[in-house]
Formats: structure tokens, sequence, C-alpha cells
């Protein structure tokens, strides 16, 4: 089901959309047996300190290794539209948990859909991973994209942090929350996302991660580019950093 179709009244037949939609179709139709040969895995990008340039911890970002694959973004995106994102999610989960408790004193970071948070059962299915994995709940962080779908699961959200898990909102100033809406929320960082970095002055950028420690968050800068970019984002106060001049996504 294509549940997120436009609805602007009547189409005209488009070929350059219709080739779009066999594309997406064809995709669909393959990720199932390419998540049983185990295709899909996880690279790994460092989170920095940005103070010492320690490296604390990693998010694991999903690729599909499959010669001419397309990314993340695109194959999530049709995972989430055919159900496959329930399976797959908990699989990438479980591969970056048992990878993460491998890894000693550092923290994991795992990207969860929004439609992960409307399926039911799954922070029990989170507990019984941390459980047969070992990795600790402190050690756990998820990212939730900053979106109006994903803040509505207040309670799922809650439940997560109630087992110990650490909440991040993720590319956070792209949407729409209000600092008002995120004090309910039991988020534990804030995620900047890099479009959002560069296109806000740093005056303003001051004052937001003043309010997201405020808020009793830490403040991750991501996309950082550059040596220049690291310092500034460290002098207006962000806690950690993220980007290709820190570490590129890398296998474990
Ligand atoms: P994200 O969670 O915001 O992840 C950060 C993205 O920025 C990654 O793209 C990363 O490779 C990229 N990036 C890191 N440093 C830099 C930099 O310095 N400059 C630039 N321009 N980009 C940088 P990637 O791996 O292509 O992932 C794209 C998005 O796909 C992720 O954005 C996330 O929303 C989604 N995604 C990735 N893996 C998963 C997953 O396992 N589950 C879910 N639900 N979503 C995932
Ligand atoms: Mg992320
Ligand atoms: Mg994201
Ligand atoms: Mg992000």
């Amino acid at each position: 089901r294509w549940a997120d179709h436009d609805r602007r009244g009547p189409e005209l037949y488009d070929p350059g959309r219709a080739a779009d939609e066999r594309r997406r179709h064809r995709l669909a139709a393959e990720m199932p047996a390419a998540l049983e040969r185990g295709e899909f895995t996880l690279h790994y990008q460092p989170l920095v300190r940005l103070a010492d340039g320690e490296t604390i911890g990693v998010e694991a970002l999903a690729r599909w290794q499959r010669p001419g694959a397309p990314g993340p973004l695109r194959f999530i995106r049709v995972a989430e539209r055919t159900g496959l994102i329930h399976r797959l999610g908990r699989t990438l989960l479980e591969q970056a948990c048992r990878q993460g408790a491998a890894w000693p004193d550092r923290l994991i970071s795992v990207n969860l859909s929004p439609v992960q948070l409307g399926e039911p059962g799954l922070v029990a299915a989170v507990a019984d991973i941390l459980h047969r994995t070992g990795l600790p709940a402190g050690r756990l962080q998820l990212e939730i994209t900053e979106s109006a779908e994903s803040l509505r699961y207040r309670s799922v959200l809650a439940g997560l942090g109630g087992l110990g898990v650490r909440l991040a909102l993720d590319d956070f100033g792209t949407g729409w929350s209000s600092l008002a809406v995120l004090s309910t929320l039991p988020f534990t960082e804030a995620k900047l996302a890099g479009e959002f970095l560069l296109s806000t002055p740093d005056a303003v950028l001051r004052h937001l991660v003043e309010a997201c420690h405020a808020l009793g968050m830490t403040v991750t800068a991501e996309g950082i580019e550059t040596a220049e970019q690291a310092t500034t984002l460290r002098d207006l106060g962000c806690d950690h950093g993220q980007g290709y001049h820190l570490g590129r996504p890398a296998p474990a």
C-alpha cells in the first residue's frame, strides 16, 4: 500500500513519475529476500566530544550491501511504506547492539523510524534485544527524527526512556517542534542538522544550545566538514560533533 500519495485532485499521466513508481515497486519486491540474505548491514560514524576530540560513541547507519543499491533515505522510505521496516528495524537494532556490546564504554546510537514508534510491543522488543545482546541500556541511544508524527507517540517515548535508553531528537531544526513541546518529552539529546547549522546565525544558535542545556539535553552538531566548523560549534556550546571532518561512516 502506497499510503502517502499526493492527492491534489485529478492526475495527468506522467511518464517520468510512472517510471519512478515502477522502480519503487521493484525495490519493494526485492527487499524481503535481500533482508533474508543478510544484505542490510551497518556502518558506524564517530560521535566526538568537541572539548577534547574524544570519540564517545558511534551512530549506526544502514547500508544495502549490493552494487548500485540505493542509500538509506530511499530504502528506509520504501520499507516504511511496505511494512518491512518492522523486521528490518529490529534486525538492524540487534546488529547494532551486538556490535555495541563488543565496544566497551562507547555509546551506540541507532535510528528509529517514526513508523517503528507505532509498532505494538516496541518497548518490550527493545528490552528483549538489550537482554539478549548484553548491551547495558545506558549505552544505547535511539535517534528519532523531529516530525509531528514521531512526537505523537508520547507514551512510547516515555516507555523507551523508562528502560534507561537515551533518546536523541534527530535533525533538530528541520522540523516544527517548539522548545515548549520538547520540554515535555524525555529527550536526552538534540542533534542539530547540518543544513540548519549553516543557515542559522551564530547568536541564535548560541541561545538554542543554551535552551537545550536548560531542558537537560546535550547537543550534537551534525555535518561538521571542516576544522573551523568544529571550533565554532564548540565555542557556541555544542557538546558533541559528527561529520566527515571528524570521521566518515565505516564498517565496524
Ligand atoms: P541521519 O540519521 O541524520 O544520519 C546522518 C547522515 O548524514 C548520514 O547519511 C551520514 O552519512 C551523513 N553525514 C555524516 N557526516 C556528514 C557530513 O559531514 N556532511 C554531510 N553532507 N553528510 C554527513 P546516510 O548514512 O546516508 O543516512 C541518511 C539518513 O537515513 C539518516 O540521517 C537517517 O535518517 C536514515 N537512516 C540511516 N540509517 C537508518 C536506520 O538504520 N534506520 C532508520 N530508520 N533510518 C536510517
Ligand atoms: Mg541519525
Ligand atoms: Mg534522521
Ligand atoms: Mg541526523
